[in-house]
Order: C-alpha cells, then structure tokens, then sequence
C-alpha cells in the first residue's frame, strides 16, 4: 500500500515571477465535480502581500511613463495570447469552478471584451480642453494614473472579474495587486503569465492568493491608492468601510436578489426559457443569476409555475466537462451545506417546494457538490429565502396581484444589482425601466450585464461607491483629474487680490 500523493501547492505571482507561499497556511482548492481536494493554495500573510505591493510600487512610474498607445499594445498581445489558450483556460476554469465548459468560456469571454475595450485607452484618456478660457488663458484637464491599485475577486467569475478590475486599471497607468478568490486561483495566475508574456513589465501585475489577511493589508497599507472588490456583501462592505478610513478610492460589489417580472401579456415560453438559463445556468452562483420570478396575476403564475416545473426538473445536472450538463455542481462542501440549509428554512417557512432537486446524484461523482434545480412557489417577501442571497440552483416565485406590487418588489428589497421585466407593452417596459430602483434592468432580457463599453454597477447594498466597473466609470475609477490653467500671452505684469473671474 502507497500513501496517497500529496495534492500540488499553488502559489503567487510577484514581481514578473512564480512565487512560493511562506506563510505556511494553505486554503483547499476542490474538485467540485468529485469532491477532492485537487491543490492546496498558499494564503499570503502581511509580509508576502506587501511584496507584492512593494513590487508594483516600483515598477508603476516606468509603466505610467510609457505612452498610452504603447500601453495598449500589450493589451492587443495580451488578447493574441490568449487565443490559442481558450480551451485550455476554460478547462482549468471548469476544473475549479465547476461552471460548465460552454459557460467557462463565456467567463473568459466576458473579460477579453472589457481588455478590448481598455485597449481603447489612448482615447479614453483624452482630457478637456478650453482654449481662450480668459484673455490669453487655455485650461486643460489630465488624467493621471492613481499608483498601485488592488482588486479582490470573487470565486464566481475568476476570469471576468480579475480582467474587468485589472485591465482598465494597467491601461491607464497603474500597477495592480490582484487577490483572486483562494477557492478557484489558477485562472488569475495563468492570465497574470500572459500579460507578462505579452510584453507588461515586471511588478505591473502581482497576483497574491490569501483571505484574510491579505486583504486586510491591502486595505491598510498607505502604498496601496485603490482598492476593487467584487463578492458578498458583508465583506463589500467590510472593505469600503476600512478603505474609506485609510484614505483610499473604493469601489464594492456585493450581493444580490435579481427580480423577473413577467406580465400577462408576456411570451411565456420565451420567459420560461430565459428563466432556467438565468434561474439555473452556472448553479445560480451569479450575481446577475434571477432568483426571483414575480408572475403578475393568478393566472399568469399557475401557467409559469406549470411550465418552470416541468422545464427545470428535465434540466441535466452533471460533471462540468459533460457538454449535456445544463449545469454542474456547486463550488465547496460549505457552499453546498448553505444552500441545502435555505431550502429546509423556506420549507419551515411555508414556501411550497415544487420542485426539490436535494436527491439528485450524478452517477459515478457521487461525492461531487451537485444540487439539482430546486423551485419556490408562494414565497413571501417577510421569507429569509425572499430576502437573502441563496446563491444556488434554487428559484423564488413571488406571486403579485398588479402591476404596481411587481414593481415594489425590486424597489423595496435591500439589493438592487439587476432586475428584468417581460412584456409585450412598450409602455410598462418604459415606465418599469424608469421607476425601477436598481442599477442594471433587462427588457426581454433575463441577465442584463452590459456591454463592456457601458457600465456595470448595482445599487443600494448591492454596490458601494460612486462608480461602476467597466464602461467611462472604469477609467473615471482607475484615474485622478488634474486641471490645468495655463496664461502664456506677454502682457504688463500686475498684482490682483481680487479671486479671477470670468467676467
Ligand atoms: P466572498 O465575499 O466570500 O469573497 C470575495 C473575496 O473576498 C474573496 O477574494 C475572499 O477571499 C475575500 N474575503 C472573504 N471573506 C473575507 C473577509 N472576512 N475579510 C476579507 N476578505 C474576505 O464572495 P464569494 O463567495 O467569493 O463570491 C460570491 C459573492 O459575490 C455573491 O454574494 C455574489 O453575489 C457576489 N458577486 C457580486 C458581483 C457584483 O458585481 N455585484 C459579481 C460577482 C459576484
């Protein structure tokens, strides 16, 4: 009898190089299609992180100094790189994560759009210009690289997230501390080499695994101008709070509790079918992920509920890599626990459970963290299953009487990322987009994630700061306006203690 091999050790990515962890704490990085611990991943301390930070400090002047066109160029040959490489991204993505194939490849994709975009950054760093502002007086405005920004991600996205906080962020000039999520870091890692590779400088882009406290010296150390962050809520705001008090621009994404209004003039079968791919697809671990239907009228709900049921119970549930699986399993034993725990409390809260996926078993990943699709009916807004984030294959339908308490769902509930409505009226369509109270809103679209050159952003506990990701906020995000008053006509010196004016 041999003793079983030890799993592989991930490490960081400081400095242009693959560093080894030395704080001696690992975190455990599963097979989320077999339940093993697949690789051990090196949680950084204080002293690893500031590095990391110490390397981006030094490397950032050289890079802002490069022009932006020539910037740009290494997000072009970033983009070259990673072509060849999708399949193999979107299997180790898969591996981690357990999002299937298809949609690892849409992660990767989400994110190549936003480094398309920030390789437009010569452009969108185009400042203002008045020309004869006063008698011989041009003004001028400068956009200029903050110094050493950090993104903390989330598990759900570990490519598009990490490219959508790092990509606009180098392009105007910064150098960037990611701290992906230590429950799928391999993707970050892999991405950090090409940019390397496609000609970044050493120390522009460091990667550092860890949890804690990792981010808590990227929150407090005074090197750091910035910070990202994308993830639940409680720690959104953890991360705004402490980085308000240290100084720093923050920008925090949390949770979610996305509404589908469907009207009784809506195309059901075309709601029905948007529903299970926003409802199910990537095991409702999305922020955008809709987990709440809200049926108008009686009749409307019985034919949706009708419909959900048989639809999303004939949903394949399987290994990631299955090109039939609709769906696979959830990415921990913990994430799996918490989701298993909300589905008894909305049946201990009187929700109906229509449709109970807890029994599922996917034949030969018997230990995997599969869940299969679970459906409310009759869930009530006071229900913790209404009010909280399940972040799972579990699907809400809140039944409303009218238009009017279809609305007020979305608008009064604590988070408003995304939000959509299906109909056949122009009219309700218009008026829901306008009074609807969340930052991102779908007409006939069930995940309105914008396009990566306008911007993404949730309201209320849903985001915390000014601006949004991607999009004019990105750049607005990643750069600070200096202003530039300049008199260069020859005129008869004078002293004037009066403020000047324009007049
Ligand atoms: P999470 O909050 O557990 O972790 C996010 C990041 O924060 C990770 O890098 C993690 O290491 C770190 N972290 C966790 N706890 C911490 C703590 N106490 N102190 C300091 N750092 C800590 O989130 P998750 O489970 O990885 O991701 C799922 C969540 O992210 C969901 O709530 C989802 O809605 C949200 N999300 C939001 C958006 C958005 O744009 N609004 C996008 C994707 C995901």
């Amino acid at each position: 009898m041999g003793t079983a091999p030890s799993p592989r050790t991930i490490g960081h990515f400081i400095d242009g190089k693959p560093v080894t962890g030395s704080s001696g704490d690992f975190g455990k990085v599963y097979d989320p299609n077999t339940g093993e611990v697949q690789a051990l991943v090196a949680l950084a301390d204080q002293a690893e992180t500031e590095a990391a930070v110490a390397s981006a400090l030094a490397a950032q002047p050289g890079w802002a100094a490069w022009n932006p066109q020539r910037r740009a160029r290494v997000l072009l040959k970033f983009l070259q790189l990673v072509e060849p490489e999708r399949d193999e991204l979107a299997r180790l993505l898969s591996s981690e994560h357990g999002k299937t194939l298809a949609d690892a490849h849409g992660d990767i994709q989400r994110g190549l759009e936003v480094v398309e975009f920030a390789a437009g950054v010569p452009h969108l760093l185009k400042g203002e210009f008045t020309g004869s502002a006063g008698t011989g007086i041009d003004t001028h405005s400068l956009r200029q690289p903050l110094g050493v920004v950090a993104g903390i991600s989330p598990f759900n996205f570990p490519a598009m997230v990490p490219l959508w906080q790092l990509a606009p962020s180098i392009a105007c000039g910064n150098a960037f501390v990611l701290k992906p999520s230590e429950r799928d870091p391999s993707v970050p890692l892999r991405i950090a080499e090409l940019f390397l590779e496609a000609g970044l400088p050493p120390g522009v882009l460091n990667v550092v695994n860890g949890a804690h406290a990792a981010v808590n010296t990227l929150l407090t150390d005074p090197r750091v101008a910035a910070v990202g962050f994308v993830g639940s809520t409680p720690v959104a705001e953890h991360v705004y709070r402490t980085a308000a008090e240290t100084g720093k621009r923050a920008q925090c994404f949390g949770g979610a509790k996305n509404h589908m209004v469907i009207m009784p003039d809506a195309d059901l079968d075309l709601a029905v079918d948007a529903l299970l791919g926003a409802g199910y697809g990537s095991a409702g671990e999305r922020c955008m992920a809709i987990s709440v239907a809200v049926p108008v009228g009686k009749a409307t709900a019985d034919a949706l509920v009708a419909k959900l049921v048989e639809r999303a119970g004939a949903l394949k549930v399987g290994h990631s890599f299955d090109e039939n699986a609709d769906f696979g399993p959830l990415i921990g034993p913990d994430a799996l626990e918490r989701v298993r725990g909300y589905i008894e409390a909305g049946v201990a809260e009187g929700a109906d459970l229509v449709l109970d996926g807890r029994g599922l078993s996917v034949p030969g990943h018997e230990n995997g963290f599969f869940l299969g699709p679970c459906l409310f009916d009759n869930v009530k807004p006071q229900m913790r299953i209404y009010r909280e984030e399940i972040f799972g294959p579990v699907l809400s339908v809140v039944r409303a009487d009218d238009y009017e308490s279809a609305l007020r769902l979305p608008s009064e509930h604590e988070f408003g990322n995304g939000v959509a409505i299906f109909t056949r009226s122009g009219d309700v369509a218009r008026d829901f987009a306008d009074r609807v109270q969340a930052g991102m809103v779908g007409v006939n679209v069930a995940i309105p994630v914008p396009v990566s050159y306008h911007v993404f952003g949730g309201w209320k506990r849903s985001g915390f700061g000014d601006l949004g990701q991607h999009g004019p906020d990105s750049i607005r995000f990643n750069t600070k306006t200096k202003t530039v008053t300049s008199r260069w006509s020859e005129g008869p010196a004078a002293s004037s203690f009066v403020i000047p004016t324009m007049q």
